[in-house]
This record gives C-alpha cells, structure tokens and sequence, in this order.
C-alpha cells in the first residue's frame, strides 16, 4: 500500500503546533507498520533546506490562476518515508509558515490552493500511485475536490486538527480553486475545510471525544451539520506521542536524564530551569505552560487564576507566542512577580524541552482541545497535568485521587478561573505530602500512548477505503 500524505507543516522543518509533530510522527509509525509513504509539504523560507539534506529532484511547472508558475519538487528520504518538498518562490520563500507578527499572508487561499495543485500534478512525474490520499486540516481539505474534477477513485481521508480554522475565503480566491458561483458556501465565500469533510471519502479527527464534540452546536463552529451526515465515515482516532523525541532518558536538551524507575534527575531539571528563568532555587512547586497563547489554550481564566495564586509557595514558567494582548498582560505579569512568574515570549523547542523536564505541574486549561500534544509530552517528563474536560484531555488524563492512589492529573469541575485555581489548590495539597507526589510523577511517566496502536487503526481504514472504491462517489456538497 501507497499513501499520499500532506501537511503544512513537518517537524523538523516547519512546526507552529501539534499538527507538525502528527505530521512527522504519523507517517513514521505507518512506514514502521510497512506501509510506503510519501510526505508533502511546502518548502517555506524558514526550512533549512542544506542542513536537513533536502535536494531538487524535479523541475515542473502548473497553470495556475491564469499564468503559468514553475516550481520545484525536492526531497529526502528518512527512516522508510520520502518527504517531498514544493518549492515556489513566490508562495512559499517567506519568513512565516501561515503569517508574520501583522497577521495572517493575505493570499493564504491561493499559496495553499497551489500547493495542493502542484502534489497532485507532480505525483505523476515523482511515479508515485497513491492508493490512499491522506489530508491534514484545511490547507489539503481540497484535494478531493480537485481529484473529483479528474474523476480519480483514489480514495482521502481527511484528519481535522482543529475545527476552528477553516481557511474561509472571499469569490476573489475561489476562482483559483476552480471553483463555480453556485458552489460557494455561505453566501459569498467558500469553505475549504466544509469541502473537504463532505467530499473527503472519510474523515477523522484526533480523539475519540472531540469526535463526538465536534458533532455539537458549542464545538462544531458552524461545521457540526456536515460532519454529522458523514455518519460512520467520520471518527476520532487519539494520537500517539513520538517516544523517540519526548523521553527523559535520553533527551539530549535536558540538564539530567531520568525515568519513572530512577527519577533522581528531574530534580536537577527543575534547579537548572529555575536558573534559567531567573527564579529562586527553592522548593516551590512549579507549574508551567507551554503553548500559543490564545483564548483556545485557557488564557482568559489562566491569567486571573495565576494573580491570585502568585505566592513564595509556588513559581509560573510560561513559553509561548500568539496574540498580542496576551503578550502585554502576562509581560505585565512577570513584570510584577519577578520571583514567582517567568515568561518567555518566544518559539523554542530545546527551552519546551526543558521546560517539560523541570515543572512539577503542567496546565492545560483549554476551552476545547482536540487531542492536545502538551499533556502527553508532560506525562512523558512526570510533569503532572491540570486540564480542562474536554476533548483529547478527557481521552487521556483522568482525575487524582489520594484516597484511592488512582488517576494522572488535576481535572477542572467546569471553565472558569475559580475551577483552575481549586484545582491547583488540591494540586498543591498533594504536593505538600511530597512521597504522594513523587508516586504521582512516575505513574505519569509510565503512560504510553503508542503511535503504532493508533497508526493500525490509520492502515484498517485505509483498507476498507480501498476496498470499497469502486462504490458510487459521494454525493455533492449541498448547503444546510
Ligand atoms: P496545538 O493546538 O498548538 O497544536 P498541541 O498541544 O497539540 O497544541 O501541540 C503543541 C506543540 O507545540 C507541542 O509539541 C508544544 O511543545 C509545542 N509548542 C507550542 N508552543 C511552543 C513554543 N512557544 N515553543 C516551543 N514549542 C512550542
């Protein structure tokens, strides 16, 4: 079997969240299972093309709004899987991914319309015959679209990270996805990502209860009627965490190595963060934060809860960048409590590293999350989370309890600032009685959420996609 898989971003060229760790992780667990696969993605200006040993492999060019764009198709091959880079100046030789610090790129429509084009276009010149086509989040949703224009069988499954970016976009855009007046959603404007979960022959999203969420008028964000006619087509699927860059034992960017067996080092972990962040070296419990910094990620109750919290007894590392605002009131924040709350307006994944290996508690209030990469990753360093119920949280952290010695985190009773700060207290509760504590770290190192069980439930639906592609195609999109 051949899978086609896209994603706009891929560790460890390109990364702004958990998509690009799925994007990495996923294929390398499906070529692990024996599956060939093919990733593809943009080749933007921050990917380092000579150090990673990316080369030119094609030379093509694609009609494309009405002129003609040459391109090039570049790759390597890793661990059993052949990344494929498109390469096009104009669209993609840009400092940002999806934006710079002013916003989203305007022509956002037209560089990821194009980028979807040209897999396509290449995959007969690269001689790839792709049995299943796998799609990520709106930036691919797409392609069955513009398969459906060839009227290729191929069949796609299309894996929604998060509902709430849709790449909506204005009749000016639509033109270069080929698409006709009368197909437009919502007046006006089309909806790559309601196109690619009613045309996608299935879809899947990244835990078991953001699935049945996401099938709601609070969670659906205005998508919860196409995703409910897909009916056994569209499911959840948890994501794993790649072991193999998230591991005490052997990470390279952490002061000292430990595990759930010999903890000992996590000690030094913590007294070498606190260094570096200018915090005291006491014993203080300290409770981290790293992540974008918006709303969806639980800053509004965040922010109040952490004022009242703010003693000697307790210490905040927060790593993050995202909406400015946010940027203000935590600088004011660390600003105030220069012993208590340190702050780190930045994108860096050896300081998250690090971060992870040092906190004794990691937050996680979301208002809703998908899967979440943050909590496993914290589990993984025996860095206890406080959650949110909701969404991937629920499917994978479950509520402490001292009298039972049962559970993996602190859950909040609802969203809002009260609920974080009780659940901190109790958090604090059981740090205080530290032998409950430590019991509490290791049981959180010894979770596993393996890759390969959920890249199985990947290669089953592949094979029933395939198995059933010579049925009728979907039927067409039609507004609600
Ligand atoms: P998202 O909704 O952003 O995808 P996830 O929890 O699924 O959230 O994944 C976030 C991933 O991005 C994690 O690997 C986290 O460590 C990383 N990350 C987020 N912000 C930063 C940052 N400022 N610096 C380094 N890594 C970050």
């Amino acid at each position: 079997m051949e899978v086609v898989f896209l994603s706009s971003e891929v560790v460890p060229f390109a990364k702004t969240g958990g998509l690009a760790d799925v994007g990495r992780a996923l294929p390398d667990a499906l070529a692990a299972a024996g599956i060939k696969v093919n990733v593809f993605m943009p080749l933007y200006g921050v990917v380092e093309s000579k150090k990673a040993g990316i080369k030119k492999i094609k030379k093509l060019s694609l009609r494309f709004g009405g002129r003609t764009y040459a391109y090039e198709v570049c790759g390597k091959e890793e661990k059993g899987v052949n990344f494929y880079f498109i390469k096009q100046k104009i669209f993609f030789d840009r400092e940002g991914i999806y934006g710079s610090l002013s916003g989203d790129y305007p022509d956002n429509a037209s560089r990821f319309i194009f980028f979807q084009k040209a897999v396509l276009h290449s995959l007969k010149s690269l001689k790839i015959k792709a049995d299943v086509i796998h799609l990520n989040d709106w930036q691919t949703a797409l392609v069955p679209k513009f398969l459906s224009n060839g009227q290729s069988r191929v069949p796609t499954v299309l894996t929604v990270h998060n509902l709430a970016y849709q790449g909506e976009y204005d009749a000016k855009s639509a033109k270069y996805a080929g698409l006709k007046k009368s197909e437009m959603l919502y007046g006006s404007r089309f909806n790559s990502l309601a196109y690619g979960i009613s045309g996608a022959t299935a879809v899947t999203t990244v835990s078991p209860t953001y699935a049945k969420e996401m099938k709601t008028k609070k969670f659906g964000c205005g998508l919860e009627y196409f995703l409910k006619k897909r009916g056994p087509y569209f499911k959840g699927i948890l994501n794993g965490l790649d072991y193999g860059l998230w591991n005490p034992s052997s990470d390279k960017a952490i002061a000292a190595s430990y595990s759930a067996t010999s903890p000992e080092g996590k000690e030094k972990c913590k007294k070498a963060l606190q260094k570096e962040m200018g915090l005291p070296q006491t014993d203080a419990m300290l409770v981290s934060f790293v992540g974008r910094l918006a709303m969806q990620k639980g800053m509004d109750i965040m922010v109040p809860a952490l004022q009242r919290l703010i003693s000697g007894k307790i210490q905040f590392v927060m790593l993050g960048t995202g909406d400015v605002h946010y940027h203000r009131v935590l600088s004011v924040l660390a600003k105030r409590f220069p012993k208590n709350f340190a702050l780190r307006l930045d994108f860096d994944d050896d300081m998250a590293h690090r971060i992870y290996a040092g906190s004794d508690l990691f937050l996680m209030p979301s208002q809703y999350e998908p899967c979440g990469l943050g909590q496993m990753i914290a589990f993984s360093y025996g860095a206890v989370p406080v959650v949110n119920k909701v969404g991937g949280l629920m499917d994978t952290v479950s509520e402490y309890s001292l009298h039972r010695k049962t559970g993996t985190g602190f859950l909040l009773e609802d969203y809002s600032s009260a609920a974080l700060e009780k659940a901190l207290r109790k958090a604090m509760g059981i740090y205080g009685k530290r032998s409950r504590f430590r019991e509490l770290s290791a049981r959180c190192m010894r979770q596993r959420f393996s890759w390969q069980k959920s890249a199985l439930k990947y290669i089953r639906l592949y094979n029933k996609l395939i198995d059933e592609s010579g049925a009728p195609p979907l039927r067409p999109l039609r507004k609600p």
